[in-house]
């Protein structure tokens, strides 16, 4: 899968090929899943939501730049599976699921992997997690209409946001967080769900 469908596509950071080498994403399915799970496309994972294409896990990964040392803030849980592979790539991740029934099946599979560097909070992500703010990067896996002010509030000095945004056309979009204003530029055209 890595080969093919992440590395051909242009994704070059080593730390990130890596991470998607190691997290199985067999892991995060139901068994009758497991013949596709490294296929390139999202599947659902119950309750109207899907776990991510792998292609795109990657595409957002890279588009942090993360060497190790940070505290990661992700927005919709999901299946736990993004949110492994940004624990393999930073020190911390804080992990904000507003449907507690995935939030409790990601929580069972990311521990079951032996990660210790995951937190995980059921509520809604829009408000972020602000009792550990401020993160070096955000990455939000559900799209909202506009970015919300809190998450933009919540990132550190040169830190880094990335969130689908809009409706039925989403844009992925990167925002930089420099001298106390935000910069921000396209990344691709993606379809997430919407962020509730
Ligand atoms: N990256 C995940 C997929 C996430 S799908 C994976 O690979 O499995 C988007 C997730 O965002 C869904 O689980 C959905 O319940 C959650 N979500 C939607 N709105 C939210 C909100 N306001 N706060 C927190 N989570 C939210």
């Amino acid at each position: 899968m890595v080969d093919e469908q992440i590395e051909r596509r242009g994704i070059q950071d080593d730390r990130v090929l890596a991470a998607m080498r190691k997290v199985e994403r067999h892991c995060f399915l139901p068994d009758n899943l497991w013949e596709s799970a490294y296929r390139d496309h999202p599947l659902p994972i119950g309750e109207e939501q899907t776990i991510s294409q792998p292609y795109i896990v990657a595409l957002m990964s890279e588009s942090l730049r993360l060497v190790g040392d940070e505290r990661v803030l992700e927005v919709g849980t999901g299946s736990g599976y993004q949110t492994a592979v940004l624990a393999e790539l930073a020190k911390e991740v804080f992990t904000v699921e507003i449907l507690p029934g995935l939030a409790e099946r990601a929580r069972s599979v990311l521990e079951t992997l032996g990660y210790r560097n995951i937190h995980i909070l059921i509520g809604d992500g829009r408000k972020g997690w602000p009792e550990n703010a401020l993160y070096d990067a955000i990455l939000v896996a559900a799209a909202p209409r506009e970015v919300p002010e809190a998450l933009l509030e919540q990132l550190k000095e040169e830190g880094r946001l990335v969130i689908p945004v809009g409706e039925v056309n989403q844009e992925l979009e990167l925002y930089t967080r420099k001298a106390g204003a935000t910069s921000s530029e396209r990344i691709a055209s993606v379809r997430f769900v919407p962020l509730r």
